[in-house]
């Protein structure tokens, strides 16, 4: 039956809201527009997310990720451990710095590196992992910390989609060497574009500093060849005003999951590991059925999905062999779930009458060819 709507519920809804749009204004109004005092405010306060680290702020979490290899030294030569089941721009930022990503497979429960998988293939070019903590769910650091402890490595966590994630009571963010977070809008908050960088070590942030500004720390006194990936302070006053909003987003989205965990039987709803805070920045299912067909009736209900990410990494064309195939990689679990996936809609703002309409047309996929497990 189909259910009575006046509104689609879209994917993701980001918010620019009155105090986002008066901080903006009040930040041009007073011309200090280019890494000022609302960057290094945002700085500041966004460092209580991850135990008082030293914080860097960046335009993207694209530029966090490269910037942070460039930071460690990581370029030709090296190989960095990471997932093929993320956004491309985990690799990217590998290949940028010029080096070579090994794509390793992921616990299915968490959809995160294994850190089995990781263990194996570490080699002698390996100089750091880089742990993918996907959807907003931690990886197992735990385990990843021990490995790259033991053989030396650096580890540059992607926390992108993971701000206020935590593993036993642990912020992302604070586990490697460095931690990269992106406010791009859809993320669990934004400031229209922008990325942060943690860390504990102050070489690493002095150096990040001076990466992000052309090398400069004083104007024209360059020390090393740097970049221009500085974040406007218009970008973050929209931060800095998001993340007051973080704790009582984060518990929305919680409490949305574990009604729709509760809720829903028409698909396999997102485990989450021991000691995980799992913070959703997606939602996301396994359909084992037909998925098109899945998100087909889900659109005919009035609810949009999305599948993140319908291919992995070691399938996109710039990472095929010169052959124009996959490379030597063995990742049965990436591809499992790059077939299954299928993420709801979970932002803050969803009603209960959403949420049951979200519950309602997952359970009504058994009638569309899908079956639930
Ligand atoms: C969004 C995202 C990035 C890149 O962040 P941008 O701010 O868009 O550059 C990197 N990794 C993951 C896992 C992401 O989701």
């Amino acid at each position: 039956m189909p259910a009575v709507h006046d509104q689609f519920i879209p994917a993701a809804q980001p918010v620019i809201g009155d105090a986002e749009v008066e901080a903006a204004v009040r930040v041009l109004r007073s011309g200090m527009v280019v890494q000022g005092p609302e960057v290094a405010a945002f700085e500041q306060e966004f460092a209580d997310l991850v135990d008082g680290r030293h914080c860097v702020a960046v335009n993207s979490g694209t530029s966090a990720l490269q910037l942070t290899l460039l930071g460690l030294g990581i370029g030709p030569g090296d190989e960095v451990i990471a997932p093929s089941f993320s956004f491309a721009a985990s690799a990217n930022a590998v290949r940028l710095v010029g080096a070579e990503p090994v794509f390793v497979d992921i616990e299915p429960g968490s959809f995160c590196l294994d850190p089995d998988a990781v263990a194996a293939a570490v080699g002698p070019r390996t100089a750091a992992i880089m742990p993918v903590h996907l959807y907003g769910h931690p990886s197992d650091m735990t385990r990843i910390m021990q490995i790259a402890e033991q053989r030396g490595l650096a580890v540059v966590e992607d926390a992108c989609q993971a701000h206020g994630a935590a593993l036993d009571a642990r912020p992302v963010g604070a586990f490697g060497a460095a931690g990269c977070f992106s406010f791009y809008p859809t993320k669990n908050m934004h400031a229209l574009e922008g990325g942060m960088i943690t860390t504990a070590d102050p070489a690493l942030a002095r150096t990040l500093r001076l990466l992000r500004n052309q090398g400069m720390e004083q104007r024209y006194a360059n020390e090393i060849v740097g970049a221009n990936m500085r974040m406007t302070d218009v970008a973050a006053a929209i931060g800095r005003v998001q993340l007051t909003q973080l704790p009582e987003w984060t518990e929305r989205r919680r409490a949305n999951a574990k009604y729709l965990d509760s809720r829903i039987t028409g698909a396999i709803v997102p485990p989450v590991a021991d000691g995980a805070r799992h913070v959703y920045h997606q939602y996301t299912v396994r359909v084992t059925g037909d998925r098109d067909a899945a998100q087909q009736h889900l659109k005919e209900q009035g609810v949009a999905s999305a599948v993140y990410y319908p291919t992995p990494i070691h399938r996109l064309r710039p990472y095929l062999t010169a052959e124009g195939t996959p490379g030597p990689w063995d990742l049965p679990e990436t591809d499992r779930a790059a077939a299954e996936v299928l993420s709801l809609p979970i932002f803050p703002a969803l009603t209960t009458a959403q949420l049951d309409r979200i519950a309602d047309a997952v359970n009504g996929l058994a009638d569309t060819n899908t079956e639930a497990m």
